[in-house]
């Protein structure tokens, strides 16, 4: 069964989540066969992309590192779980560039996740300059660091998204891809139940090659999830 999570970033009212959610509904039926399905919407918007039918599930796009008390603005992994989510994006780029989110944070929100239930979905990835200086192997090392204390035997999903390619409308090739996920399971072997997913200008173009040749275990993808039709070609890839 190969994972396909719609990060939809700060994109859609719950207007537009309901839409996306009626037509995805309505064109996969039953479901796609092989496929899990994950949409991540903004909290707000969780509700209106929930279905019913449990075709597909919700995921969160980032967790508060504390359990709960005075941090005006966080939403706790406790209250994601609560709106209906399974899983939670943990450590994404834009999360460690803008907000300057890093290993020790994000092992706190991993331990949230685990507390609350949910599955993170871990992201990490190098930046151009860091692959330019032949770092990409040094860079997932360390930002693996974060699951150091993260029991092995929990499921956990990991998505390899270099920087470089997020929203970049280049997406790395197959082989990088093939690369990546050999040195990640590496890492982290011998974990139970890990899943590798790789995340980056993915259309439903590249997704077949992509998945294919690089053997991920799925695909986290950004723009092209934000409309029905697209984010259904690549799961149906
Ligand atoms: C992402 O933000 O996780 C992502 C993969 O974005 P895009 O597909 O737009 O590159």
């Amino acid at each position: 069964m190969k994972l396909f999570v719609a990060n939809w970033k700060m994109h859609k009212t719950r207007g537009p989540a309901r839409d996306f959610a009626a037509e995805l509904g309505r064109s996969i039926g039953d479901g796609i066969a092989g496929a899990e399905l994950v949409l991540a919407p903004a909290f707000t918007a969780l509700d209106a992309a929930r279905d019913e039918r449990g075709r597909w599930r919700l995921a969160c796009q980032n967790v508060a590192a504390e359990t709960e008390g005075a941090f005006t603005g966080e939403v706790s992994a406790a209250m994601a779980a609560d709106a209906g989510c399974r899983y939670a994006i943990v450590g994404h780029s834009e999360r460690r560039r803008l907000f300057g989110e890093d290993g020790p944070v994000l092992a706190k929100k991993i331990e949230r996740c685990r507390e609350a239930g949910m599955t993170p979905i871990y992201c990490i990835g190098e930046t151009a300059e860091e692959r330019d200086a032949s770092l990409t192997a040094i860079t997932l090392v360390r930002q693996l660091d974060a699951l150091i204390a993260d029991a092995p035997s929990r499921p956990l999903v990991v998505a390899y998204e270099p920087v470089w390619a997020i929203g970049a409308g280049r997406s790395a090739t197959p082989a990088d891809c093939a690369a990546a996920r050999v040195h990640i399971a590496e890492i982290l072997s011998p974990r139970q139940s890990l899943r590798i997913l790789y995340g980056g200008s993915v259309t439903p173009e590249n997704a077949r090659e992509l998945l294919e040749i690089s053997r991920m275990d799925g695909l986290l993808i950004g723009g092209a999830s934000l409309s029905a039709a697209s984010f259904e070609a690549i799961a149906r890839a």
